[in-house]
């Protein structure tokens, strides 16, 4: 199956060309022919399966006829950066329509996004808490929506945006087409999804599981020496583009604070952040000038970066179903990724959430050559762990290469280990692999 059995406009069949899709993915292949038949449609579909295009190339369809101006199709999203790549996408997608997009999003000025509304725009990317203002200030006309879309409904609940979304219900027409994204099934997307949907028909990718294009592994260390080993880890594995995650804001901007001493270009995306600071280091996240990216959940909701290789959990997400969203940003659209996780004693109950989720064991890992029983150094600074003394120094090195096929040379003792865990990563299938294409 091509693009071509769509019938998609001339138009947007070359926006399709433009950002070199080639065949549709299996989602879009489900979703796209009963959307522009004007159905409803329940997603269930994680980040990484293609299933923007799966919304956006059917509304970019609808849009080539009909009145322009007004505000037809609605997509809500939970985060700003979502939000972003969405409107991103239709961009893309769009480039040789006159379709134009808004994205609205809190904790940046109003005043461009009503600006850009007052000029006359058709698709309205949202998130709640904005779009319920601007709903309030009579700066935003949904009346004329004939498509609405809720992407990682999952996720929105979580941020607790439920009873925004039913606000916001009210202000748009209830003759409409309604889409619904969802990673995962919880008992509120169902009863949402019950309330809102007419008759919709399901498409579901891969169960909820994280992408089959993932490699999965565990690595059992204690909670002091989680830096070092990340370090070693870095230092001895070919990385493309890396996204670490944390537990708290301030894990995440201490352990990006380590690793740029270290010598690594990494930047990190967390809730204390203004908008222009998180977009920053995003989009140099983007364009491979910062190779190490250090997340919390929230701020990496909805992060889209064709090439990351390597997704790393220093703290366990709190759910399963949060494991499934940080690993959705690897291995995206049928590429491989890895996926190594951190597990302390304390993470054993959510170690087996995550398996019974995958219906799968996970790989346990040890690194071979690393000091696992380095004593915790007396004082911690902030609940980190820190490199043990003995480990390699994080002296400063040359800034490196977004592809890192030479790691630094490993101290003598552990080199032989080394060449063994890298022998090992590149036998594995979606281990260690070449450089991939950048978006
Ligand atoms: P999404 O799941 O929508 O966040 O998409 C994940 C990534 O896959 C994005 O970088 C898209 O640009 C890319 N993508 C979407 N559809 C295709 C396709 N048919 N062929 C190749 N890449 C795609």
């Amino acid at each position: 199956m091509t693009f071509a059995s769509f019938n998609l406009h001339p138009r947007i069949a070359s926006g399709v060309q433009a950002l070199g899709y080639e065949q549709p993915t299996p989602i879009q292949l489900q979703a796209i022919p009963p959307v522009l038949e004007g159905r409803d449609v329940m997603g269930l579909a994680q980040t990484g399966t293609g299933k923007t295009a799966a919304f956006v190339l059917p509304i970019l369809q609808r849009l080539m006829e009909g009145p322009r101006g007004r505000i037809r199709a609605l997509i809500l999203a939970p985060t700003r950066e979502l939000a972003e790549q969405i409107h991103d996408h239709i961009g893309g997608l769009g480039q040789h329509t006159r379709s134009r997009s808004v994205t609205l999003y809190g904790g940046v000025s109003q005043r461009p996004q009503v600006e850009k509304l007052r000029a006359g725009v058709e698709i309205a990317v949202a998130c709640p808490g904005r779009l319920l203002d601007l709903i309030g200030q009579r700066e935003i006309d949904l009346s004329h929506v004939e498509i609405l879309v809720l992407d990682e409904a999952d996720r929105m609940m979580d941020m607790g945006f439920l009873p925004d979304i039913r606000r916001i219900l009210k202000h748009v027409p209830v003759k409409r087409q309604t889409l619904l994204f969802s990673a995962t099934m919880p008992d509120d997307i169902r009863q949402l999804a019950h309330d809102i949907l007419r008759a919709p028909v399901t498409v579901q990718i891969g169960q909820t599981a994280p992408a089959a294009t993932v490699a999965h592994a565990l690595y059992p260390v204690a909670g002091h020496l989680k830096t070092a080993l990340l370090l070693e880890l870095l230092q001895g594995t070919d990385t493309e583009s890396v996204l670490v995650f944390t537990r708290t804001k301030h894990r995440a901007k201490r352990l990006a604070d380590q690793l740029k001493k270290a010598g690594y270009r990494t930047a990190s995306l967390q809730g204390n952040l203004s908008q222009n600071r998180r977009m920053e280091a995003m989009d140099m996240f983007r364009d491979g000038s910062v190779q190490i990216l250090v997340a919390t959940d929230i701020a990496a909701r909805g992060i889209d970066v064709s090439s990351i290789s390597h997704v790393i959990n220093y703290d366990m997400p709190d759910t399963a179903e949060a494991y499934t969203h940080r690993i959705g940003r690897t291995g995206r659209a049928a590429k491989t990724g890895d996926a190594f996780t951190f597990v302390t004693e304390e993470d054993a109950d959510m170690v087996r959430a995550i398996e019974r989720l995958l219906g799968a064991k996970l790989e346990r890992r040890t690194l071979p050559g690393f000091d696992y029983r380095a004593p915790e150094p007396e004082r911690s600074a902030g609940g980190l762990s820190r490199p043990p003394r003995g480990s390699r120094p994080p002296a400063a090195r040359e800034p490196q290469r977004v592809t890192t096929p030479t790691p630094a040379p490993a101290p003598a003792a552990a080199s032989d280990a080394w060449s063994a865990f890298r022998r090992r990563s590149r036998r594995r299938p979606g281990g260690v692999r070449p450089t991939m294409g950048r978006r």
